[in-house]
């Protein structure tokens, strides 16, 4: 994969014309009010300047957003979609790494490409990766989305993590936009002492954690769906949250958080635990909805995630903004208990927040990178707009984003059908192989 690194014929975002401002109909901070008639200008990447005007290119009938961070992704995932309809969470991660097996590291990168066209696509201009090959930071890097890609170990013995991450760390570089992290797995493919190791390296870790009812049974009783998996570490006769008790901090993020009782919400708010809320994964995979109203209530800091085409049907971060409304309202039985604007919020500043990148993205915000992306609200039924952020949470889809800017350069122009072909035909071509009956 290293040698892949320095390959000059690797497919580029084509750059158009380079452009320091962009207005539109309307301009959503997330920090500050919605502006009418609004306009972003920046110099060398960074914003400059947001308020009323008019820039030579303007989008009517649009909005300018931040740039949306997607708090939980998996790159090399991108065509892993409908694997097993219906399949229970221990037979679904079967199959998941069983396919897996069937790829080189050259397909991984093919895929984590198609993973960051995708983001692109519906707007993503950060993303935090978990990645189990190193492709994610590959393909980020190359053609221009900001990651944080944290390195995938499984490991009981810290040991045998150190080895693993090392292995990956070498085939990887860090760039201006990408930031190597680590992950350790789950706490049911990791030791205590592997999740010490990890965050003694001072760099960001992310893990998943209470994903599922089955994930409390092993550790709790070392039985149920996934006594298989070849890659468990033993029981701890605890719960996930009581299992990592003694090294939950602000500098782990937790995916997921859906088994996940009263007390262990005051206790993850209490060591500000920031948590990537995945409602369309949690949702198909049949594991359930977290209690993000609850969550935040308590003061934990979440981000909107979109996990990846593994365990959702799409990387679309305009459903998965709905997902987590319609879950949040259905599950609390109100209609306030999560607005348009919370969402909005989660797959940007929040998410930005729980990443501890807020300083430098998330908002519309002088001082902060040019990350944005541009909305299309024409012919939806909410235009003409009475709310603006009802109106890109509830109206918006990839195929309406016109535009997707990261560090100041345009990387994505809904006009330019063609870009992504190639990258999509490579990605399909591994997808087929993983499809391939068993020899
Ligand atoms: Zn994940």
């Amino acid at each position: 994969m290293s040698g892949r690194r320095l390959d000059g014929a690797r497919p580029r975002a084509e750059v158009p014309e380079r452009v320091t401002e962009l207005s539109a109909d309307w301009v959503l901070p997330v920090d500050g009010p919605p502006i009418a008639g609004g306009r972003v200008r920046w110099e060398n990447g960074e914003i400059v300047e947001v308020g009323p005007g008019r820039a030579e290119r303007h989008y009517a009938d649009a909005a300018i957003v931040p740039g949306f961070v997607n708090a939980h992704s998996h790159l090399e995932y991108a065509v892993y979609a409908g694997f097993g309809d219906g399949a229970s969470f221990g037979t679904w991660i079967r199959t998941h790494v069983e396919r897996k097996r069937r790829l080189d590291s050259d397909d991984m990168v093919a895929i984590a490409r198609c993973g960051v066209a995708d983001s692109f696509r519906t707007g993503i201009t950060t993303t935090a990766d978990y990645s189990f090959s190193g492709a994610g930071a590959i393909a980020a890097a190359e053609l221009g989305l900001r990651a944080t890609v944290y390195l995938e170990v499984f490991a009981d013995d810290p040991e045998d993590a150190r080895r693993r991450f090392e292995e990956k760390r070498a085939l990887v570089e860090e760039t201006a936009l990408v930031t190597i992290g680590v992950s350790p797995h789950a706490p049911y493919t990791c030791s205590l002492e592997t999740y010490r190791w990890c965050l003694s390296l001072g760099i960001p870790v992310g893990t998943h954690l209470a994903e599922s009812a089955a994930e409390n049974e092993w550790l709790e009783h070392g039985t149920g769906a996934l006594q298989d998996l070849p890659v468990l570490v033993p029981p701890t006769g605890k719960r996930a949250v009581a299992t990592l008790e003694p090294v939950l901090g602000p500098e782990l993020l937790c995916a997921h958080c859906v088994e996940v009782s009263a007390d262990e919400i005051a206790l993850l708010a209490e060591r500000n635990v920031p948590v990537a809320h995945c409602p369309r994964s949690n949702a198909l995979l049949g594991c359930g909805v977290a209690p993000v109203t609850a969550m935040r209530a308590a003061g934990i800091v979440v981000g909107l995630g979109t996990d990846s085409p593994a365990s959702t049907p799409s990387v679309d971060v305009f459903e998965e903004m709905r997902a987590a409304i319609y879950a949040a309202r259905a599950l609390e039985r109100r209609p306030e208990a999560l607005l348009a604007t919370d969402a909005l919020h989660l797959a940007t500043g929040e998410a930005a927040r729980a990443l501890r990148i807020d300083g430098r993205v998330g908002t519309l915000t002088p001082g902060k990178r040019a990350d944005l992306a541009v909305v299309s609200l024409a012919g939806s039924p909410y235009h003409p707009v009475e709310d603006p952020a009802a109106a890109v949470v509830f109206g918006g889809s990839p195929e309406r984003v016109l535009e997707t800017i990261v560090d100041g350069q345009t990387r994505y122009l809904r006009e330019e059908k063609e870009q992504w072909q190639e990258v999509r035909s490579t990605a399909s071509a591994a997808r087929r192989r993983m499809l391939a009956p068993k020899p």
